[in-house]
């Protein structure tokens, strides 16, 4: 789990695609960049899976997962040149041939396509990634219709394999949506709750690996992580998608991956937590206060409501 050089230039690579996409949406999102808003619960119309339906879709990643330095922020739908089609009606926003950029550009996405959804101040906008080919009528303004082809997955960009990187963006919110509170859940299954399987320390100058168990020793109040791992009715390894800690029955984190905020320069869930206040790496933050406290319990949900929960005892020694 605590990798080393191949990952580290992989987190490398997915930080200049967070900060294109950044980049991307910042620019894109100018004319949304209104005051101080509260928080709104946008609620856009429900959209069509964006792939062909004559498949069962397995998918790869889900919504809020760690990707090693920041939120993944949309879902993954393994394939190579299955049908991309339009869930929603709408028009071409942008599309990027990654072709024509040049080298190692840090454009992750590869072969990218976003739609504007329109419907005002609720406007969403949807985005695909990694593409190998975009359908020829998919040009800049183009109107598309709801099921239209838009093109094939691929594995265009920095992608670990072909699949289809699809993600839903709220302008007006500056928000990304979790997509599957908004697809209709025909095409995948999930039946297994999370589970939990080891705990980790970050010490000052390493990361170990402890059984909470058993005693351990904590000589100063260094964080300490849970690895959580969902499944959905087989071997699927995905981020859960609500999450609580309490300490001694206090309530420290509870949070849940339903959006991804951009506020300040830098994403955060609803909550106010960002990617550092929730993981190290793929593991889940219990806090630094554990050190004193005598249990630990913590309860995760997937997004078909499947839960672990479990109270652990902790014998600490603290010097
Ligand atoms: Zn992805």
């Amino acid at each position: 789990m605590i990798d080393g050089a191949a990952k580290s230039r992989k987190a490398q690579v997915h930080r200049m695609r967070r900060i294109f996409l950044f980049t991307l949406l910042s620019t894109f999102a100018i004319s949304a960049q209104n005051k101080e808003k509260p928080t709104v619960q946008a609620t856009p119309a429900p959209y069509e899976w964006p792939a062909e339906k004559d498949k069962k879709y397995q998918i790869s990643s889900t919504f809020g997962e760690s990707r090693i330095d920041h939120f993944h922020n949309g879902i993954d739908l393994p394939g190579e040149g299955s049908k991309v089609l339009a869930p929603k009606d709408g028009r071409v926003l942008y599309r990027i041939n990654s072709e024509f950029t040049p080298g190692e550009m840090p454009y992750g996405g590869g072969n990218t396509l976003i739609l504007d959804h329109g419907d005002g101040s609720n406007a969403t906008w949807s985005g695909y990634m990694h593409l190998k080919t975009f359908a020829d009528a998919v040009i800049k303004n183009a109107p598309i219709a709801k099921g239209e082809k838009l093109g094939t997955s691929g594995n265009t960009g920095h992608s670990g394999g072909p699949h289809l990187h699809f993600f839903i963006y709220h302008p007006g919110e500056r928000a990304m949506l979790n997509p599957l509170l908004f697809l209709n859940d025909l095409y995948y299954r999930d039946t297994k709750p999370p589970e939990a399987k080891e705990w980790g320390v970050l010490l000052a100058d390493k990361f170990a690996n402890v059984n909470p168990d058993k005693p351990f020793r904590l000589s100063a109040d260094y964080p300490v992580y849970i690895f959580l791992q969902d499944h959905g009715v087989g071997k699927e390894r995905w981020g859960v998608f609500e999450y609580k800690v309490r300490l001694d029955e206090k309530e420290v984190i509870s949070t849940k991956f339903d959006r991804i905020f951009f506020k300040e320069g830098a994403w955060s869930l609803a909550t106010g937590h960002k990617f550092e206040d929730i993981f190290y790496r793929n593991l889940y933050a219990l806090t630094p206060q554990v050190r004193r406290a005598k249990k630990v319990s913590v309860e995760a949900k997937d997004l078909k409501g499947n839960a672990f929960s479990k109270t652990f005892e902790l014998k600490i020694q603290q010097n």
